[in-house]
């Protein structure tokens, strides 16, 4: 039968098996009463830090507690200045609002949607801040990360980076969230490394930073009934941490289906108005989603003609950080050139997902095509 619809994303194309083992797993936690810590746990941990190439990983509730204990762990504070993307989503700005903290949005470049070195520097100079939180958005990172982490560590800026879009992804060879000062993922499930529910982890190097991740966590607790500071409970339960670490053995497979999916785009969608955007030659990709570019004026009648072909969209994100309703009380400053207002009014996401077919790449591109 020919395709007549493609999801934006779909949870339940799984690895033959997987569902069995997985309830098989679950109904030995649940006899064993293991719902949140025990051996499942570590192991998870263990086998995220390899994946990862880095000294410590820390599971916790999800991601936006992720970049919340991370901004602590490295000592931000009540009303220091951190700054953030002014395109991302939205629980980056959040994140340094629940600490306390105060952002400043600081713009992208138009071309790669992330920060460029420029621009960051001009915003540690001007704001002088505390910290400042990186974003990999898209399953990449900008080709400045390198240059922008050595520029942030000689300020003397502590530089946490979100990177709950680039589960897998290196730069210069190192991976992204293992070579980061401290870096964060999430395991919702429709990231690239998904949870059965939701969770997150958080990546460092630094002993003294992993062992305040792990106090935090845990309400502060410096043995059961000690409590060294104010933390959260921001446990990560059992089943999530069986998922995930059954997940772990097909992430490799996920991302190369993933990955063909991003290739297949751009290379069917060559020569178009809608113009697929991927990261430079510096990062090795995820596939976390397809990304193109198209001017605002088209955008809504390429939509409308997804809608009619039962194709599902994406636009991440439809809306600069700084104009967001809720940030008015809290932005501390920004720097805005207007391009992540553009981006956000011009970007547009296909259908991307571990497993998507040939068949279904075929009919949204075929669409696409037959649209111009
Ligand atoms: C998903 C996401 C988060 C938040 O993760 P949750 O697990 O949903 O709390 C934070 N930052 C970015 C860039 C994200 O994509």
């Amino acid at each position: 039968m020919s395709i007549q619809q493609v999801p934006f994303i779909t949870l339940n194309r799984f690895e033959p098996g997987f569902r069995d083992e997985f309830l098989n797993g679950v109904a030995s936690l649940f006899d064993k009463t293991q719902f949140v810590g025990g051996p499942i746990v570590a192991e998870m941990e263990a086998n995220l830090a390899a994946f990862t190439k880095s000294k410590h990983a820390i599971g916790c509730a999800n991601g936006t507690d992720a970049i919340q204990i991370a901004l602590r762990a490295v000592g931000v504070e009540k009303n220091d200045k951190v700054l953030v993307p002014d395109m991302t989503f939205w629980a980056t700005f959040e994140a340094v609002v629940n600490v306390g903290a105060n952002p400043v949005t600081v713009d992208v470049h138009r071309d790669t949607c992330h920060w460029d070195l420029a621009t960051f520097k001009k915003a540690v100079e001007q704001f002088k801040p505390k910290a400042a939180v990186m974003v990999h958005l898209y399953g990449w990172a900008s080709p400045d990360t390198m240059e922008i982490r050595k520029f942030a560590k000689d300020a003397g800026v502590l530089l946490i980076e979100d990177g709950a879009q680039c589960f897998g992804t290196e730069i210069e060879g190192q991976s992204i969230l293992g070579s980061a000062l401290i870096s964060t993922t999430s395991f919702y499930p429709a990231k690239v490394l998904g949870a059965s529910g939701d969770a997150g982890a958080i990546f460092t190097a630094n002993d003294e930073y992993a062992k305040n991740c792990r106090t935090l966590i845990n309400h502060g607790r410096t043995d059961h009934y000690s409590h060294g500071m104010i933390g959260w409970n921001s446990r990560i339960g059992a089943y999530e941490s069986l998922f995930l670490n059954m997940s772990l053995k097909h992430i490799s497979a996920r991302i190369e289906s993933r990955m063909k999916a991003v290739k297949f785009y751009t290379e069917a969608l060559q020569g178009l108005p809608f113009k697929p955007v991927r990261a430079g030659a510096k990062v090795t990709e995820n596939g976390y989603c397809q990304v193109g570019m198209i001017d605002p004026a088209l955008r809504p009648a390429l939509i409308e003609t997804l809608k009619k072909a039962n194709i599902g969209h994406g636009t991440i994100y439809p809306g600069a950080m700084s104009l967001q309703s809720g940030a008015k009380d809290h932005l501390a400053g920004k720097i805005d050139n207007g391009n992540a207002h553009y981006i956000s009014q011009a970007v547009l996401n296909l259908p991307c997902f571990a497993y998507i077919t040939t068949e279904e790449l075929q009919y949204v591109c075929d669409t696409v095509k037959k649209h111009f």
